[in-house]
């Protein structure tokens, strides 16, 4: 059994991009920790900074629980992801904690600050965790981990950068057999209906899921699919573990 966790700055953001991948790995037997970096507390026009929080930590909490994953905030605040020493030391407290083998978060370019900020701290903190003398100044501190956990990258929203241009995935994973439960997981998020409305101009969330699932499936010849890049860099783990637990034959 591995450990994996799907790390991504907001709640929904893993439900979007990588939900049908995590019940994947979890219908053969591994075990998901899904993380965000804030409670998405800027995620409303109609509640408070808390109230907003305290409900989409329980709809990410649902959503977890729904397959069978975990799930944890870390707790920093919408807009305010920041690659700093503080920051990267949290980030490495949680890394510690949940000790995954494979760690996938967000992808480095996309349209998010947070999103950028997340996949950066992670990428880092998969470097200090397995460093001992990296303190992460938590009162009860976990255990270094033994080695750097693999890491991959999301997609970023709409398989697009900043200006537009598409990004190209190293692997597809095709979820249409588990896509139903990926819908519902997203469905748990009920109280994006009206903010995604507002701020992103789409009128329906789970619609526009299907559709990126949909573009990324064209491209992988297959009807439904999500995409995934391995981060290459010296000297992460290079062995290709996603696609192994997943028993993927690669494209
Ligand atoms: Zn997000």
């Amino acid at each position: 059994m591995a450990r994996i966790l799907a790390i991504h700055a907001h709640p929904d953001d893993v439900e979007m991009l990588a939900a049908g991948t995590m019940i994947k790995l979890i219908e053969r037997g591994h075990h998901v920790t899904i993380a965000t970096m804030t409670p998405g507390d800027c995620g409303s026009a109609e509640f408070d900074a808390e109230r907003i929080a305290d409900i989409r930590r329980g709809e990410a909490a649902q959503a977890a629980r729904s397959i069978g994953a975990d799930y944890l905030c870390v707790e920093f605040r919408d807009m305010a992801v920041f690659n700093d020493d503080a920051s990267r030391r949290q980030v490495t407290e949680v890394l510690r904690r949940v000790r995954p083998e494979l760690v996938v978060t967000s992808s480095p370019i996309d349209y998010h600050c947070d999103h950028e900020a997340a996949s950066v701290l992670v990428r880092d903190a998969c470097f200090a965790a397995s460093a001992p003398n990296y303190a992460t100044g938590d009162p009860h501190p976990a255990e270094a981990l033994p080695a750097i956990p693999h890491l991959y990258f999301m997609d970023a929203v709409e398989g697009m950068d900043r200006d537009g241009r598409p990004q190209r995935p190293d692997f597809f994973v095709d979820v249409a057999d588990v896509f139903d439960r990926k819908r519902a997981m997203l469905a748990c998020h009920e109280s994006q209906r009206n903010w995604l409305r507002k701020q992103h101009n789409i009128e329906d969330f789970l619609g526009i899921m299907e559709k990126w699932s949909r573009e990324r499936g064209r491209a992988a010849g297959v009807e439904l699919a999500e995409g995934f890049r391995r981060y290459p860099g010296h000297p992460y783990p290079q062995t290709p573990l996603l696609e192994n637990l997943l028993g993927l034959t690669l494209r």
